[in-house]
């Protein structure tokens, strides 16, 4: 054997393929709102593979994830409730399913408040660039928010905590509940969901938009989508 014979770089992959889930037509991923939503069309109709390094991405978030849930349970200023808890809502004849990260009581001004923790990991070094929480970050955890009880009392915080993957430098951000912002959440959800019964493409919401283009150079669908393709029914 000289080390070429076999490779160990294929368990981790192996591993991580095992993992991967398509979506389904009738349920939506809180994660998925703020996404282009011919992409998320796409996703329901042409089967793709999740490239291997994304996949890798994944996990390395998962062990950031990890990391913090260890802070939190540890602390002795906040207590952990919940972790990676199943929640679903419905609407009409669809629903918006998913897990929470995790779900705090902390004592904030005096006052205990239920908090709802995402945690986002970010590659590279530095979190200085982040001034705001991305829109597709707070549209997901409005649901979250939506679905989130204990003992009687619901939440209204949510806090996104981003988390560069080498370093470990963190910045959080504090996201109130907002009604209008869930509509707008549902309202997203609804036209993608209407699209997929009605068999009707989506306008190619990512390439309409100069400021949301960056979506096309990530998407595995840019070749069917500027051929305006609208894949057969199964
Ligand atoms: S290429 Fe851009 S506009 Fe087209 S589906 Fe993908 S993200 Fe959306």
């Amino acid at each position: 054997m000289d080390g070429s014979d076999f490779n160990f770089s294929d368990l981790i992959d192996d591993f991580l393929k095992t993992k991967n889930n398509s979506p389904k037509i009738g349920v939506y991923w809180p994660s998925e709102i703020g996404a282009c939503i011919r992409q998320s069309y796409y996703k329901r109709f042409l089967p793709h593979e999740m490239p291997k390094e994304k996949l890798r991405m994944f996990k390395s978030a998962d062990l950031v994830h990890g990391f913090i849930r260890e802070v939190l349970s540890s602390s002795n200023k906040v207590k952990l409730l919940s972790w990676e808890k199943p929640f679903s809502i419905i609407c009409d004849d669809f629903e918006i399913s998913g897990r929470l990260d995790d779900v705090i009581i902390a004592e904030i001004a005096g006052r205990e408040e239920l908090i709802v923790i995402e945690v986002k990991s970010i590659s590279g070094k530095s979190v200085a660039h982040i001034s705001a929480p991305k829109i597709d970050h707070v549209y997901q955890v409005h649901p979250y928010l939506r679905a989130t009880r204990y003992e009687g009392r619901s939440a209204s915080i949510a806090v996104i905590w981003y988390i560069a993957r080498d370093t470990y430098a963190d910045r959080f951000f504090t996201v109130f509940y907002d009604q209008r912002v869930m509509d707008a959440a549902i309202a997203r959800v609804k036209t993608l969901h209407g699209h997929l019964i009605k068999h009707t493409l989506p306008p190619a919401e990512a390439k309409n938009f100069p400021h949301e283009s960056w979506r096309c150079w990530f998407c595995p669908f840019e070749r069917e989508c500027r051929a305006d393709y609208n894949p057969e029914m199964k």
